[in-house]
């Protein structure tokens, strides 16, 4: 009986403000939150393009910036010092001081951007389907320089462009990086805009998604400021920057039901023994709300929240956030869970269709589905058709086979019941490659 009675914990309370959520964001005029992938082949400068932008928007301080100049400079690699920029943040995400897979953020007077992955890794491609699983849209970095930009287009930047358009990414800016090297050669970018923009429309892309900015991470140039090579001055277009402020959140699902995909749990804080956290994709919720949580149908209390690093009352789609949690026991809290509204719950689903780009061939095969973080093991159990890449329709009914590089319409049946419904992103996965990703109809 003891026992018993030292286990059994009072459930906490805490009073909702009733607070009218979406009048407070309107109110708020919080700024609003993007979230972006970059894509490109090695050595495009990806990691220079975004340690600048977060250098020169003040995301990290002058003095650790000065460090990693006198660093970087000491090796002679002037520009590695904003390549590190970004490996700090990944050094950070290994020893779990922030959260998720959202570390790198840095924002201007109407836009908080983060960058959902951390370009330059090894093993890119997993990586980059996480990005781009959470992205709004991508900025693809071109390397203008003679020779690399044709290399580079057959190479990684194809396959990445066909991955975060199969994933539903709709707006691409490219950023025709290192015009430095070319002179500032208009003709050069000419030459690009128009085979990428050509090369992306075959991919699915519509033209009215892509802009090109020439630009130089390297010198600074055209990403916040101008650039003032008199050889630049044929160019009076947008800033990278500001191509980046006119994009719009991949759905605008502030009034839908809350849906929320756990990132971490993090258990043992002092205050708040058990947070998670994660991106919000749909809807709104606020402290003092209950929550359900999907596949386990256990619910849970919001003690309080962290929107994008600050404490907060409420929090809504495309907002980034710790959630403290009571009166749930963390065992039915994994990443890769959903968290949602009990009024509109998600179903738990057996089987599911899909629209995915192949990266291997395709026929009824056991794999593994992946979304976000969520993973369960299942089958391809019918190919329904292959489909044009720009307009969706359907080519051959009832394939014996999809080919790499084919989109196609399939159905996939899992193994245990799990919390999945449209439009999510998807990657399924066989013998540790990925073979498919894609968007659930
Ligand atoms: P990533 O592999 O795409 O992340 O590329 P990095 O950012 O590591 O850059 C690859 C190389 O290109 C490095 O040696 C950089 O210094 C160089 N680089 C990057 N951006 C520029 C640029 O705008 N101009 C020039 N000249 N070199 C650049």
């Amino acid at each position: 009986g003891n026992l018993k009675a030292l286990s059994v914990e009072e459930p906490v309370r805490v009073k909702s403000k009733n607070l009218d959520v979406l009048a407070e964001y309107e109110k708020s005029r919080q700024k609003k939150a993007a979230n972006f992938v970059v894509i490109g082949h090695v050595d495009a400068g990806k990691s220079t393009l975004m340690g600048r932008l977060l250098a020169d928007l003040n995301a990290i301080d002058k003095r650790t910036m000065e460090k990693y100049r006198r660093e970087a400079e000491k090796i002679g690699k002037g520009s590695f010092a904003f390549a590190w920029v970004l490996d700090q943040g990944s050094e950070e995400r290994a020893r779990g001081v922030t959260i998720d897979i959202a570390t790198n953020q840095f924002e201007t007077d109407n836009t908080r951007f983060t960058i959902v992955d951390a370009p330059g890794h090894r093993d890119f491609i997993p990586n980059m389907i996480a990005g781009a699983s959470q992205a709004d849209f991508a900025v693809l970095v071109i390397d203008a320089g003679t020779g690399n930009f044709e290399s580079g287009l057959k190479g990684q930047t194809k396959e990445h462009a066909l991955l975060v358009r199969s994933m539903g990414v709709q707006k691409v800016v490219v950023a025709v990086n290192k015009m430095d090297t070319v002179s500032w050669s208009k003709d050069r970018f000419d030459e690009i805009e128009q085979q990428v923009s050509s090369f992306l429309t075959t991919a699915g892309f519509q033209a009215k998604n892509l802009s090109f900015i020439p630009c130089s991470g390297y010198h600074g140039d055209n990403i916040t400021r101008r650039s003032e090579n008199p050889n630049a001055a044929w160019y009076t277009g947008s800033l990278l920057i500001e191509e980046l402020e006119t994009s719009e959140p991949f759905s605008h699902a502030l009034d839908r039901p809350l849906r929320m995909t756990i990132g971490d749990v993090f258990r043992g804080g002092v205050q708040n023994p058990l947070s998670i956290s994660g991106r919000i994709d749909a809807g709104s919720l606020q402290v003092g709300d209950s929550l359900l949580v999907m596949p386990s149908g256990e619910s849970a209390l919001i003690k309080g929240l962290e929107r994008d690093g600050e404490p907060g009352d409420w929090a809504v789609a495309g907002q980034n956030v710790i959630l403290h949690l009571a009166n749930i026991d963390p065992i039915h809290l994994r990443s890769g869970d959903i968290v949602c509204s009990p009024v509109s719950p998600i179903q738990n689903v057996q089987s599911f269709t899909t629209k995915v780009l192949a990266f291997d061939h395709l026929m009824p095969m056991q794999i593994d589905v992946h979304r976000g973080r969520l993973h369960v093991s299942g089958r391809i159990s019918r190919l329904v058709a292959t489909l044009d890449k720009g307009s969706g329709v359907a080519i051959k009914k009832k394939p014996k086979i999809v080919s790499p590089g084919t989109i196609a319409r399939i159905v996939v049946e899992i193994d245990q019941p799990a919390p999945l419904e449209a439009p999510s992103r998807v990657v399924l996965r066989a013998a540790g490659e990925t073979v498919a990703a894609g968007l659930l109809e």
